[in-house]
């Protein structure tokens, strides 16, 4: 799902595309949203962005935090590491960076 399990299973730090929302890697044309045309969406993945609208529209960046770590975590990262490292990236995505970090 996120990051880590793909640097894991690859071995190599892509250039790639990370979801904005949710900071998932997007690699393949099935990872991408897709706009209310049908057309991929470069800039959010297909769990949070599909025909043009967020999938989860009022989700806040706090629960966008606690959903990325719950993956983290069921990937088996240890839930201090998982914290750590959704707090550092989700509010550094363009979908959160206006709410900056009081939220947090
Ligand atoms: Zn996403």
């Amino acid at each position: 799902m996120l990051l880590v399990r793909i640097m894991e299973e690859t071995g190599e730090k892509h250039e790639d595309l990370v979801c904005q929302s949710c900071g998932m890697p997007m690699e393949q044309e099935g990872d991408f949203g897709t706009n209310a045309d049908g057309s991929p969406n470069k800039e959010f993945c297909i769990h949070c962005y599909q025909n043009g609208v967020f999938t989860e529209p009022d989700i806040s960046m706090r629960e966008m935090i606690e959903k990325v770590m719950g993956f983290m975590v069921n990937e088996g990262m240890p839930r201090e590491e998982a914290e750590k490292e959704a707090r550092e990236t989700i509010p550094h995505l363009n979908r959160w960076r206006k709410f900056g970090t009081e939220y947090l």
